[in-house]
């Protein structure tokens, strides 16, 4: 029951929708109820063509469910379902009189073309479907107009005037429910429809801008913060840093360990790096396995978050299946000198790295 109340209210807050073979399931069987009811209706009134009528309409949509069970994803279906309630709206009408209100729901097929034509994928969006049903239904809605005017019903029915009043208010009831839910489930599935869009930017953003293995930022998305420390350092005189990260004989826990155990140091290297740095500092996987970090403050605390950095790999091992992995790593800092660009100071920083390579490993170099 619980879990019934969460589906509708999710349903509600249009962050799920429906699945389309339940949807229209349900309204197919819905429909073959409400033939069903006609159809004792009209045997209670003694309308026995309408009667027959309704039989054949209620196996109709026994056979439409079916189709639709088995998955049978067809617009033909939406178009039969379509002529079917044109049909018995306009039969029933010129059968027995305007005054049933029978012609109530060709007006519900508007909403309902624009909901079939904008949230089933396999139907062309856009408004000439629902702009061909709106003529149809209006020329289907004058033309029982002008003939029940023109003409008497074709039968010659006995129910009385109130018989014709209740069939009136049940047609209205049942197109104003019908055009609400309509009107509702359309509403849902694009709030669902922009909440999902919503979401897939975030993700296309996150996989632009972010690495997806370690979550750390990319290249690309350092520029921007580099370009900004540049500019700042230019105008107020605030220096900056950068280290250039390293890890040594990566190469060889690859070949050792495989890939993943290499990626799975990737990963906890880069937590090391973040739990380093202060919010206002940047780190981004430059490339490969070496990060970058934009560091806001000036080269002694620069070499000093790096000293840290390297320690911290040290100490650390990580276990993957089984093997219990140690990697040291070497860093090289720059830190801006007036004159400095970008390219120049990760230069410095590479040049730095290489050093602190050739001399030994797991050390930091500043220039
Ligand atoms: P050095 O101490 O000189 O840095 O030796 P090294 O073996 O680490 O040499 P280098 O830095 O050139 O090696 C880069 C290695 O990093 C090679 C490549 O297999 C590995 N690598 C780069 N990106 C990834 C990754 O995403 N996952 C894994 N598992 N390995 C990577
Ligand atoms: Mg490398
Ligand atoms: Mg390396």
């Amino acid at each position: 029951m619980n879990e019934i109340v969460n589906v509708v209210r999710q349903l509600f807050l249009g962050k799920r929708v429906i699945e389309e073979k339940v949807k229209y399931l349900a309204i197919s069987i819905l429909i073959c109820s409400v033939h069903l009811v006609y159809m004792i209706v009209f045997y209670m009134l003694r309308v026995k063509p309408m009667f027959m009528y309704n039989i054949g309409a209620a196996v109709f949509y026994m056979i439409i469910s079916v189709l639709i069970a088995l998955e049978k994803k067809q617009p033909i279906i939406y178009i039969l379902t379509f002529v079917e309630i044109m049909f018995h709206s306009v039969l029933a009408t010129v059968m027995v009189g305007w005054n049933c209100g029978f012609m109530l729901y060709t007006i519900s097929m508007i909403p309902l073309a624009f909901y079939v034509c904008y949230t089933i994928p396999y139907i062309k969006r856009g408004p000439k479907i629902p702009t061909i049903v709106t003529v149809v239904v209006f020329a289907s809605y004058f033309y029982a107009m002008i003939r029940t005017n023109n003409e008497s019903p074709i039968l010659d029915v006995t129910f009385t005037e109130k018989d014709a009043l209740y069939l009136y208010y049940f047609n209205t009831f049942l197109t104003f429910a019908y055009i609400w839910t309509i009107s509702t489930l359309f509403t849902l599935e694009v709030t669902y429809m922009q909440r999902t869009l919503e979401s897939e930017n975030t993700d296309l953003e996150k996989l632009a801008n972010f690495d997806p293995l370690t979550k750390l930022m990319n290249r690309r998305s350092l520029n921007n913060h580099l370009k900004e420390a540049l500019e700042n350092a230019m105008s107020t005189g605030e220096v900056f840093s950068l280290i250039m990260t390293d890890i040594d004989d990566f190469k060889a826990v690859n070949d050792t360990y495989g890939h993943e155990a290499g990626d799975e140091i990737l990963v906890n290297i880069s937590r090391i790096l973040i739990n380093n740095v202060r919010e206002t500092d940047y780190v981004c996987r430059w490339g490969g396995e070496e990060m970058l970090l934009l560091i806001k403050a000036e080269k002694d605390v620069a070499c000093h978050v790096a000293e840290r950095i390297r320690e911290d790999v040290e100490k650390t091992r990580v276990t993957v299946n089984g093997h219990n992995i140690g990697v040291t790593m070497t860093l090289g800092v720059s830190s801006y000198k007036p004159g400095d660009n970008i390219r120049s100071m990760v230069q410095k920083a590479d040049i730095c790295l290489y050093e602190g390579k050739n001399s030994g490993k797991n050390k930091v170099v500043k220039n």
